[in-house]
């Protein structure tokens, strides 16, 4: 499970995420919802350890890793851009976290392809991503968050970069992934009938506080106030 206590952000005059607590059951695809400017990638980023709360804790399975720096989080993360190194191959690129732990080259090369066929892209190793499309390259950065199997998997808007056909398909395939591996999620986006239709809960954010913590029927059905109901009436 994740859980945060209390979890503030300031930057300069501005708290960019103010006192907020939740918790993630394994297993669990648990969304970030909200307007642009709310608070989801800096609160993101702090499960990620790249950036460092103000105030407040991150656990992972009970333990405070608020302290541990990113490379020793048991989490991957995928970005909005996708970021990958354009000179490498898709293998090396997918493979780097592995290197980075030391794991041996034939290692390596047997976890790199057994990631690239759970991500749908079996025996893409030696292709350049630069030659990829936009929905293959964000399989390339999701294949690289998860082959050092993470416990928590963590992706910011990993679809807003992609045209709505090939949106509605990569969120299919990101849940089957997700179910396939049971792996607890954490998922930021702006994009109300994309948490509606992927998650198992939603916090709906609102100026760096939580305004609801509940089911996508919940949030949808009974917004807890003014803000959730009009924010979740945009989706209409
Ligand atoms: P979007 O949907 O547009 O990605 P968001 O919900 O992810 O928005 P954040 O990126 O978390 O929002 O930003 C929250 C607030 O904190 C914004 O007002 C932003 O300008 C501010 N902010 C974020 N990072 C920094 C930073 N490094 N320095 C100063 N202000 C920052
Ligand atoms: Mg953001």
């Amino acid at each position: 499970a994740v859980q945060t206590d209390r979890l503030v952000k300031e930057f300069g005059d501005l708290r960019a995420v103010d006192e907020l607590a939740f918790e993630i059951e394994n297993g669990e695809f648990f969304s970030l919802l909200g307007p642009s400017g709310c608070g989801k990638s800096t609160t993101l980023r702090m499960l990620a350890g790249f950036e460092q709360p103000t105030e407040g804790d991150v656990y992972v399975d009970n333990e405070r890793i608020t302290d541990v720096p990113p490379y020793n989080r048991d989490v991957g993360m995928v970005f909005q851009s996708y970021a990958l190194f354009p000179h490498k191959t898709v293998g090396q690129n997918v493979g780097f976290g592995l290197k980075m732990d030391g794991v041996d080259p034939e290692e390596r090369s047997t976890r790199v392809a057994e990631t690239l066929e759970l991500v749908g892209l079996p025996g893409f190793e030696d292709r350049s991503p630069t030659e990829l499309s936009g929905g293959q390259q964000q399989r390339v950065a999701l294949a690289r968050a998860l082959v050092i199997e993470p416990s928590v998997l963590l992706l910011d808007e990993p679809l807003s970069n992609l045209d709505l056909k090939l949106r509605k398909e990569m969120q299919f395939e990101l849940k089957r992934i997700q179910s396939e591996l049971d792996i607890t999620t954490v998922y930021v986006t702006h994009d109300q009938e994309e948490a509606l239709s992927m998650s198992d809960k939603i916090l709906v954010m609102n100026n760096g506080k939580p305004e609801q913590i509940g089911t996508p029927r919940e949030v949808y059905n009974e917004p807890a106030n003014e803000f959730v109901a009009a924010f979740m009436g945009e989706s209409n």
